[in-house]
């Protein structure tokens, strides 16, 4: 078994306390590895190592062409390891090997995008009215904490860590403490890359260990947190004492639209797609899958069909298509909204049970399930669930539709499947989300802002978007007047 040490300050390190975590594999409960357990006085060290590697310098004062070139290179690192970073990845979260060779390469592109970046951020100049040359640069903000979750581990450090460093940042990254395996791969890329110290901290411990502290310590400039919105709450709170900048992505209870004038087998792929990739385990599903009432029967009737084809296993083995949920208490979590469900009065037309075999016995599989005749009142037409468990809606009209797909305290995605392309802008017009989709479910790209409206959180990762939120902007001002001012 493999015990990992944190990143910081360029060095090697373990949890000053000694505490340990054992990480497991969630298909068969195996143990993979052991990570430290860091507290809040490990946070302090970090700190120090960001704050010393920040104020000297050392990276911020280099050229923005040196500091794409080392992404690049951190891509082209990730891309070399791509096979066992994917394989760590599956064994971790449990996804199926597709999808995490997927997120492997996003996750390179994602270094590569913003490497490319890094020489493309500048500032303008403007016409005041006086005798002045006066001009807007663009500075890092400074020490960043990064917080992320188990759903995406590795392509989650890539949002974060790399418009950040394009910037000329220095950062502190903290991975799920379920999921910690990739990005401590990519700190060994990091080391080995040689990448000055304190540039890059990565460190392993829970939310109430190590999390909180990130997003309270004084001597961070800025926290960027993505996870669950109850814990997106307390972080602001925590962020308060030294106002630090905040950029918050968080869950979402997404509807997915379904009219009757669409691409009926499109959209039926569609609709699981959206809902049971990466096991429901995903920020923008579409969990709420709104059908037109005239095809809302042959709807799930195709769907039910179609859902035999979702493989359960472990994602290492040919032909899964659905992995174990992260964790026992996740996925307990998800078997509780399935009793809530039911106790509602929603219809379970498949589902809803463990799987049963040898095979699953030592993991956290789950079936997926959907439930029927869903009314949007239900909890689980409202409440985040991030599971395989899909609750579908029947509305009316165009109207309804709207009216339901909004009726959310959540605003992160929302698919449109109709082939009247006026119908689909329509819509998509008056939804309130941050990330829709037409005729399609999930694509993701490094070129487009991604983030949400109302609870889903605020700020943008990606795209040119992403790394404003890693940018402060600073006005200069030259007097040209030669005279004194001549005031007093
Ligand atoms: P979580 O909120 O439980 O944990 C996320 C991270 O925060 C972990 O690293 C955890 O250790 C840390 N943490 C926990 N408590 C903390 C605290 N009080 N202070 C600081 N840090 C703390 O979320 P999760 O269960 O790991 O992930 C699932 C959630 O993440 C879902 O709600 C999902 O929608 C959301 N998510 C959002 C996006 C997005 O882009 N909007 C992407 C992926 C996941």
């Amino acid at each position: 078994m493999h015990h990992y040490q944190n990143l910081i300050g360029g060095k090697w390190h373990d949890a000053l306390g000694g505490q340990r975590r054992t990480i497991t594999d969630p298909a068969n409960g195996q143990a993979l590895a052991s990570v430290p357990e860091c507290s809040a006085e490990d946070v302090g060290i970090a700190v120090a190592a960001a704050r010393q590697a920040f104020d000297s310098g050392v990276w911020r004062q280099t050229s923005a062409l040196e500091r794409g070139k080392t992404l690049f290179r951190i891509a082209d690192a990730i891309r070399k390891d791509s096979t066992q970073l994917a394989r760590l990845e599956v064994m971790n979260c449990g996804k199926p090997l597709a999808e995490a060779e997927f997120d492997i390469a996003d996750a390179a592109n994602c270094f590569e995008f913003y490497g490319g970046l890094a020489t493309k951020i500048h500032g303008e100049t403007m016409q005041v009215p006086a005798n002045s040359v006066s001009y807007v640069v663009r500075e890092p903000i400074g020490v960043c904490a990064q917080i992320i979750p188990w759903n995406f581990p590795l392509l989650m450090a890539a949002w974060k860590l790399a418009p950040a460093l394009a910037a000329g940042n220095t950062c502190i990254l903290k991975p799920s403490e379920l999921t910690p395996l990739t990005a401590l791969a990519l700190a060994k890329i990091i080391y080995e890359l040689e990448l000055p110290a304190g540039v890059v901290n990565i460190i392993t411990g829970t939310g109430a260990g190590a999390g909180e502290e990130l997003a309270r310590h004084a001597g961070i400039d800025k926290v960027a947190f993505t996870g669950g919105t109850a814990t997106g709450r307390k972080v602001m709170q925590a962020a308060t004492g030294n106002l630090k900048r905040v950029s918050l992505e968080l869950g979402g209870k997404n509807p997915n639209i379904v009219f009757a004038d669409a691409d009926f087998d499109a959209a039926v792929d569609g609709a699981l797609f959206a809902a049971f990739a990466n096991q429901g385990e995903v920020c923008s599903a579409g969990s709420r899958l709104l059908v037109e009432k005239s095809i809302h029967r042959p709807f799930v009737q195709a769907m039910l069909q179609k859902i035999e084809r979702i493989k359960l296993g472990h994602g290492l083995d040919a032909g899964v298509k659905m992995g174990p949920l992260v964790s026992a208490a996740h996925r307990e979590k998800v078997e509780a909204y399935i009793q809530i469900g039911k106790a509602e009065g929603a219809t379970l037309v498949c589902g809803g049970e463990r799987p049963a075999g040898a095979a699953f016995s030592q993991g956290w599989f789950l079936q997926p399930t959907i439930f029927d005749n869903v009314t949007p009142q239900m909890r689980i037409a409202r409440e985040e669930i991030f599971g395989p468990v899909l609750a579908v809606i029947a509305f009316a009209d165009e109207a309804e539709a709207v009216q339901i797909a909004n009726d959310t305290d959540y605003g992160l995605a929302a698919g449109v499947w109709t082939t009247n392309i006026f119908r689909g802008l329509r819509v998509v017009n008056q939804i309130r989300a941050g990330i829709t989709w037409i005729n399609t479910y999930h694509p993701t790209f490094n070129e487009l802002p991604w983030g949400g409206y109302k609870q889903s959180g605020h700020g943008r990762e990606l795209g040119l978007y992403g790394i404003e939120e890693y940018l402060e902007t600073k006005q200069v001002n030259i007097n040209l007047d030669e005279a004194p001012l001549g005031w007093y």
